[in-house]
């Protein structure tokens, strides 16, 4: 006779970080926890940026959540948390809803806030028509990484992309990459063959009046620049106060530091474990605490 679901895990965020989690449970101990997911959206997309000229193609999968819920077999409720009560094990919704849990798992990603003031935003796909717009006019163009704790394949991506337009075009278009990370050989060779510039291991601090203003003094000029987000973590009110930037601190397993039963995955510990392993982790813990 099948196992009937002992205990109720709770999901919030339907991201990678979500679903990775939802899938390390069912494959920790099948069949033993009744898994709900809430996320307010209603696919989940891949967030990689397809090369082809003329320019990144706009294509994104996106796979209908309630269709994946109903072939992996767990609940998905549209909706998103607003609150926790971790004394009383309940969840509250912005919906209204109320839901107890024996493990809560949360998997809520991070906010994009303004790294590099004056520059235009580069968050990925949703932001690729305004850098497009942005650069009809212009003879000379900088891509921006702050720090070097940031998803930076997008922005090498997204500036072969503008050096090959402008090629495709047979516009004139000097493009620089100025990035706080060190570069490996093949990326920076794969630049410059492009014929894109390259500052790595270099700070801005903002850009300002064509202008881009260097941490270590100096200034390089530009007429547009386009910058990486910084990502913030995402505060959940009822837990007790996170790490530096809102991110949610967390022991090696994902447990949430100071609450009982309740787990965090993904960008919003700001760890930089890639989120299915750090999903995994969380799982074999669970799983641990709870199949005995
Ligand atoms: C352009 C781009 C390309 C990338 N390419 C790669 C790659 O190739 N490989 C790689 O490893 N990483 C890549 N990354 C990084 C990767 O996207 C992130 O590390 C990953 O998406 C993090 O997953 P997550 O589930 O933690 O967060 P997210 O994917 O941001 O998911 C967060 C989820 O939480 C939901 N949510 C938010 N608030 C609430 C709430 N209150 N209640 C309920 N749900 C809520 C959101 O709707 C969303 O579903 C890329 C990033 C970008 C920007």
């Amino acid at each position: 006779m099948a196992e009937e679901p002992s205990s109720k895990v709770l999901v919030a965020g339907g991201g990678v970080a979500g679903l990775a989690a939802v899938r390390a449970l069912q494959a920790a101990a099948p069949g033993h926890f009744d898994v709900e997911l809430i996320t307010p959206q209603r696919h989940v997309t891949t967030r990689s940026l397809d090369a082809g000229p003329p320019f990144l193609r706009a294509t994104t999968a996106r796979v209908e959540l309630a269709e994946l819920a109903g072939e992996l077999g767990f609940r998905f409720t549209r909706d998103a948390l607003e609150a926790v009560d971790p004394g009383a094990r309940e969840l509250l919704t912005q919906g209204g809803a109320q839901r107890f849990y024996d493990t809560l798992i949360l998997a809520l990603g991070t906010r994009p806030a303004v790294a590099v003031e004056g520059t235009v935003p580069f968050r990925g796909l949703e932001d690729l028509g305004a850098v497009v717009a942005a650069l009809e006019p212009v003879a000379s163009m900088a891509y921006v990484a702050r720090s070097a704790n940031m998803w930076t394949p997008p922005l090498y991506e997204v500036a072969l992309q503008t050096a090959a337009w402008a090629a495709h075009r047979g516009v004139a278009l000097r493009v620089l990459v100025v990035t706080a990370e060190r570069t490996t050989d093949p990326l920076s060779a794969r630049l410059l063959a492009s014929g894109i510039g390259l500052m790595d291991e270099t700070v801005v601090e903002r850009f300002h009046d064509g202008r881009l203003e260097l941490a270590g003094g100096g200034t390089i000029s530009a007429e547009i620049a386009v910058a990486l987000p910084h990502l913030v973590g995402r505060a959940v009110s009822g837990l007790p106060p996170g790490a530096a930037n809102g991110f949610t601190d967390v022991d090696e397993t994902g447990r949430v530091t100071g609450v009982e039963d309740i787990y965090a995955v993904g960008d919003m510990t700001g760890s930089r474990l890639l989120a299915a392993r750090q999903a995994g982790l969380a799982a074999d813990a669970i799983a641990a605490r709870a199949v005995v």
